[in-house]
């Protein structure tokens, strides 16, 4: 699925535009990064691309579809977010089977995407833990297994991976890459560290 921008613009209020007039357009399958200094708006762009922050002025369309009066829900993509947002007192299963359970889905099939999520960013032996027992990277990845489990084309990352240490941020790039290419996502992706942006980006 690929996204549209036309000539979007946001302000909070009304003495400051945080963006002006942006246009761009994500193709299917793309992995597209936003990069920029602490403050520029990136975080704000991707939650209107999310629907979470209405947009003051210009066109979001998905798949050539305007859909700036749709909620974030009917957009169909996924989210991760920087501060993972896991449930403490869920087991790693119950969070990746989490929202798939809130759409009423099939038993069966809810069991077999979280299995097949899990083993996918390698943590099908984690799956009784709590989040807490869990390393920075490892809760990372039940993150992502979220996002691969909710079978949704787009997927939206702020910052995904600024909790984590430097070696396992190389790591988690190089899987990031790879899942967004095996599952043919197409992924925006915010982050302020240019060597990221530029080691991951098909579009920048
Ligand atoms: P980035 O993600 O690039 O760090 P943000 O999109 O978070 O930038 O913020 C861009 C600007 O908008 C900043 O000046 C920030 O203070 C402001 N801003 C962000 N969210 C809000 C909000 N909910 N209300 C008012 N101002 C905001």
């Amino acid at each position: 699925m690929s996204i549209t921008l036309r000539n979007v613009r946001k302000d909070y209020d009304a003495q400051t535009d945080v963006l002006e007039d942006i246009s761009v357009k994500v193709e299917t399958g793309e992995f597209f990064v936003i990069v920029g200094p602490s403050g520029c708006g990136k975080s704000t762009l991707l939650r209107m691309i999310a629907g979470l922050t209405p947009i003051t002025a210009g066109e979001v369309s998905i798949d050539d579809k305007v859909v700036n009066d749709l909620p974030p829900k009917a957009r169909k993509l996924t989210m991760v977010f920087q501060n993972y947002a896991l449930f403490p007192f869920m087991s790693v299963w119950d969070n990746v089977a989490f929202g798939l359970k809130a759409r009423k889905m099939d038993q069966s099939d809810i069991k077999q995407r979280v299995d097949k999520a899990l083993k996918m960013v390698d943590l099908t032996e984690l799956g009784k833990r709590k989040p807490r027992e869990l390393s920075g990277g490892q809760r990372q990845r039940v993150a992502l297994a979220r996002a691969v489990a909710s079978d949704a084309k787009i997927c939206l990352m702020d910052e995904p991976l600024s909790n984590l240490d430097a070696q396992h941020r190389i790591k988690m790039r190089q899987e990031i890459y790879a899942l967004q290419r095996k599952l043919g996502l197409t992924l925006i992706y915010v982050t302020h560290d240019q060597v990221e942006a530029m080691t991951m980006a098909d579009h920048i």
